[in-house]
């Protein structure tokens, strides 16, 4: 068990976060060149982030059929427990699509690689990644995203969608979080 958990520091602020998904949907619309394609969000983390780069992607001109997947491989803890499972299955066929898989943050990986099998399974045509943060300190599966916001050490991170127990998602920008307490908790 954790001990009590504090913010600790600001690390992006809503316009550092702000300028950051405008760039990436620049890029995404490059690559993407104006075609149709389906944007796939992991739940929950990366709802905000989903929700606006897909608005800045209409900015650069495109609108991808949005759906919804979520694995989970966290419980209340702040370390990956390295098995993830499904929680939340896609309600749009996948099969011959090209698709932009968007995540928060990539950590040991295992999350998006699974993502990326199991759309690969289903079918799709390719698989390009997003994510907002990556700890590459910390990757255990063989993956790198083909878009990402931030690279970050290997702190906790809560905000702008990202929880710790569900809890500090609505803090417009991204900080870290710290735990007090006797060492092995209490
Ligand atoms: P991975 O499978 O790459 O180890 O874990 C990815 C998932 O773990 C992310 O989608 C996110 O939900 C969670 N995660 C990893 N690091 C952090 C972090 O610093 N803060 C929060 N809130 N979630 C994290
Ligand atoms: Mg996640």
């Amino acid at each position: 068990m954790n001990s009590t958990p504090h913010l600790d520091r600001d690390l992006f602020s809503a316009d550092e976060i702000r300028e950051r998904v405008e760039a990436i949907a620049g890029e995404i619309a490059r690559d993407f060149d104006g075609g149709d394609f389906l944007a796939i969000a992991l739940l929950k983390g990366s709802f905000v982030f989903t929700a606006d780069l897909i608005r800045a992607l209409a900015r650069h001109g495109l609108h991808p059929v949005v759906d919804f997947l979520a694995l989970s491989s966290y419980g209340a803890e702040t370390t990956s427990c390295g098995t993830v499972t499904l929680r939340h299955e896609l309600s749009l066929p996948v099969t011959g699509q090209r698709v932009l898989l968007i995540d928060d943050i990539l950590d040991t990986g295992l999350t998006l690689q699974t993502a990326c099998q199991m759309l690969a399974r289903q079918g799709a045509a390719e698989i390009r990644t997003c994510v907002l943060l990556d700890k590459p300190s910390r990757r255990v599966a063989p993956i790198t995203a083909d878009y990402t916001g931030f690279k970050i050490g290997d702190v906790f991170v809560v905000g702008y969608g990202l929880d710790y127990n569900n809890r500090y998602r609505h803090l417009p920008g991204l900080a870290t979080l710290r735990f007090y307490g006797p060492p092995g908790g209490a």
